[in-house]
């Protein structure tokens, strides 16, 4: 069985709001193991929806549609779908008195454009709306399930999980399901991960293995298809502790996990606290880490420190080495690291100066020059040069940098004993 999502709104191809439907939809049937080929996203035109139904029909056993059931003139959906089916729109007295009737339990006068709701495609099936007024249609056409559903999410989920769910469940019976799996790691580059790991991302290899980058994480995306839950975990599970093995160290975590809960699990494990002083990350990397439920007993604090004077008077970084080497150097790094570890009486300090951009870049010093600092107990001290890139804007330097920051002081722990 193939299926294919129809999201329906002139505000989802204009840009003005995000299609979610799809997404949620599309998730919602691999659960099912029914396989998703084709997102279409269209504009509320009679045209284009007639035109883009006739592809999926063409092309997919299941369609889901979203969006356009409502009562106003651009919401096209139940008469392209009578156009495609060529049949004529009929009036049903089922789902007329359930419009009439949410209306009535809200005391508040039906009018008369909502009778349109009523009308179905000769031969369909009403689809019941406890929440709204705009019931969704259930027919074949061809040879094709075509499901239509409200475009407000929270009426689609809620009409998904009580009716479509159900009637899908027989379709898929005899049925697959298919599982995924997410393992993130930060620290390289998607090519070089990717390079590493070529024997994993062979297309057709069971179970597949995909690739993908956000925010500087690098996920191994893992998908297994079985006929049950426990039997595409035990299809996954070899791969997964494979990707685990090679790259241990690089790996922050699973499913939704990054960076900054890697580094708590870090300071639980041994025990020890953290402080930050930050220039140009201006207290993303603070942000980031109390972003963490649990984190009140390993983070005393941080500094945002933009100003000279204030890395002066806050972390105690000498005026003469701002002098000799400006704010953004690595002495200044490993002074701003010393300073906020010993301030904050923190196991490791960590510290971040660089220039964000877009202005204040020199040929020695250019936009996306970062030093790292990283102060560890017995008055140790390293630090790290970034080179993010001119190019990038100043958003994803400062969040780079951060992440970095994080990642380095995890990797730092991973050393440390366990408390
Ligand atoms: P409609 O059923 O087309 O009248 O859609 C009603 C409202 O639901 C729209 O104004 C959007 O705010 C929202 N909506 C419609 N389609 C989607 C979609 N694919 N994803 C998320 N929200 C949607
Ligand atoms: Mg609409």
């Amino acid at each position: 069985m193939k299926a294919e999502i129809i999201a329906i709104g002139s505000e989802l191809v204009s840009g003005q709001s995000l299609d979610t439907n799809s997404q949620w939809l599309s998730r919602e049937l691999s659960a099912l193991g029914i396989p998703v080929h084709f997102h279409t996203t269209l504009g509320d035109d009679l045209d284009e929806d007639v035109e883009a139904f006739r592809n999926a029909i063409a092309h997919a056993d299941l369609i889901l549609i979203s969006g356009g059931l409502g009562p106003t003139q651009d919401d096209l959906t139940r008469e392209a779908l009578a156009r495609v089916a060529g049949v004529p729109l009929l009036e049903n007295a089922e789902a007329l008195d359930a419009i009439a009737a949410m209306f009535a339990r809200r005391s508040r006068p039906m009018a008369e454009r909502n009778r349109v709701q009523a009308l179905f495609p000769q031969g369909a099936e009403m689809v019941p709306n406890r929440v709204g007024t705009a019931p969704g249609i259930w027919m074949r056409v061809g040879q094709a399930i075509v499901v239509c559903l409200p475009g407000v999410p929270s009426e689609l989920r809620i009409m998904y999980d009580e009716q479509v769910r159900p009637r899908l469940s027989q379709f898929a019976s005899g049925g697959r399901v298919i599982l995924h799996h997410k393992i993130n790691l930060f620290g390289r580059g998607e090519s070089d991960v990717e390079a590493a790991a070529l024997d994993l991302t062979t297309r057709g290899r069971v179970p597949e293995v995909g690739i993908t980058a956000h925010d500087a994480t690098i996920s191994f995306r893992i998908s297994a298809e079985a006929p049950t839950e426990a039997e595409a975990r035990r299809v996954m599970g070899p791969t997964l502790d494979l990707i685990r093995e090679r790259f241990a160290e690089l790996i922050v975590g699973e499913g939704t996990a990054d960076v900054a809960e890697a580094l708590l699990a870090q300071l639980v494990r041994t025990g020890s606290t953290l402080a930050t002083a930050e220039s140009c990350t201006g207290g993303l990397i603070a942000q980031m880490i109390t972003a963490q439920p649990g984190v009140s007993a390993y983070f005393p604090g941080g500094v945002v420190s933009y100003a000279n004077q204030a890395k002066q008077e806050l972390l105690g970084v000498p005026a003469s080495l701002l002098e000799a080497h400006g704010a953004v150097s690595s002495e200044v790094a490993e002074a701003m690291a010393i300073g906020v570890r010993d301030r904050f009486h923190a196991t490791i300090g960590v510290s971040a100066t660089g220039v964000a951009g877009p202005t204040g870049g020199t040929p020695e010093k250019p936009v996306g020059l970062v030093y790292l600092g990283l102060a560890t107990p017995d008055g140790k001290v390293q630090t790290r040069k970034l080179e993010i890139g001119p190019e990038q804007p100043r958003e994803i330097i400062q969040r780079r940098a951060a992440k970095h920051a994080l990642n380095w002081a995890r990797l730092a722990l991973l050393q440390f004993p366990s408390k």
